[in-house]
């Protein structure tokens, strides 16, 4: 594929090599950091933190993403706090920073900012943390699934029906990742993915954004199975799903978000049997309770993701909704003693 005609980034090699010493490590939920601030409608619009220069008649509190623009200060704490929990990467909090996703609260024109932005702060505080200990930090560029499923009609009445097409996502996904790339994101992350085709026309944008940047960034794929029989929402195995994106050449793939960690392990099994890439893990605090919370501590959640080290499972480990700098403390401390999963058949090319 001409894709892989383009050089890649000097940090892939040193990602790759310190993949193979150890269990890499991912951080934890920006969401539940964020929820921990208690801000309203004034703290999302800026009023006594950065004003914003967009401006939108929809309410914004719980656009999670626009505090990147008006509370950086806040969002570069949390990206620091898991840092120095031991997060080696750190995703953006551009979750949900298409035009896609912000037509919701009607700030498409902050797309660009926003990812750019999201990039240059989390970079900014995995430096302050590395001037502290020495140790290498990355900044993954978190791209979402977007609310638009390009596989499933969202109406029962008329199946054919599409909310959005490939070519939709494409774009939408290629605006936010070259964001991602001004504003210095070490790698891709493409997450929890319930529709195999939003994820592909996420990989498609990355590779006409690499090829426009002239270098090619590590693309890191995370799907999410949402339901007990092992699937995601677009109906595929881990195997399955695999195969689907296999062309990336991936420097991860793996599941997050969804169950918690023991109803994800067979999922991860699967996947760990089939890939020929590094694996990577990040699961909820648990499942949600009645109020939307998730209830598992620290203690809870770091033995079971202790077990996909133990069984070999994983190459990278971290935590999805629910999960603190605690959470990850304690997770990287309960696999620091495990060797990395070894690959079937790896190969550098
Ligand atoms: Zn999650």
């Amino acid at each position: 594929m001409r894709a892989f005609n383009i050089p890649p980034t000097d940090t892939e090699a040193a990602l790759k090599r310190a993949a193979r010493e150890r269990i890499l490590i991912l951080d934890g939920a920006m969401g539940t950091q964020i929820q921990s601030l208690g801000l309203d409608e004034d703290a999302f619009l800026g009023h006594g933190g950065h004003s914003c220069a967009y401006h939108s008649d929809h309410p914004q509190k719980g656009n999670n993403d626009l505090l990147i623009l008006t509370q950086p200060d806040e969002i570069e704490r949390i990206h620091y706090d898991f840092a120095m929990a031991g997060a080696d990467i750190v995703e953006t909090n551009t979750f949900s920073s298409t035009t896609i996703a912000q037509a919701d609260y009607a700030m498409e024109e902050a797309v660009h900012d926003l990812n750019a932005q999201g990039a240059r702060i989390a970079r900014r505080a995995m430096d302050r943390a590395t001037a502290e200990d020495g140790k290498p930090r990355w900044v993954a560029g978190a791209v979402g699934p977007t609310n638009r499923t390009a596989s499933i009609s969202p109406d029962v009445n008329d199946p054919g029906y599409r909310a959005v097409t490939f070519d939709d996502l494409r774009r939408a996904y290629g605006q936010q990742i070259r964001g991602l790339i001004a504003g210095g994101a070490d790698l891709i992350l493409i997450e929890t993915i319930f529709d195999t085709l939003n994820a592909k026309a996420a990989i498609f944008a990355c590779f006409e954004a690499f090829a426009e940047h002239g270098k090619r960034l590590p693309v890191m794929i995370s799907g999410t199975i949402t339901d007990a029989s092992g699937r995601t929402l677009s109906g595929q195995t881990p195997t399955a799903f695999w195969h689907s994106v296999r062309h990336a050449r991936p420097f991860t793939v793996g599941l997050n978000c969804a169950l918690g960690a023991n109803a994800m392990r067979p999922h991860l099994k699967e996947l760990s049997d089939v890939a020929d890439a590094l694996i990577c893990a990040y699961p909820n605090a648990g499942l949600p309770n009645a109020f939307g919370e998730y209830d598992e501590g620290p203690d809870d959640t770091a033995p079971q993701v202790e077990q996909f080290a133990r069984e070999g499972l994983v190459n990278v480990v971290g935590g999805c909704c629910g999960t603190t700098p605690d959470h990850i403390r304690a997770i990287a401390e309960a696999v620091a003693k495990y060797e990395p999963r070894k690959l079937p058949s790896y190969t550098d090319a």
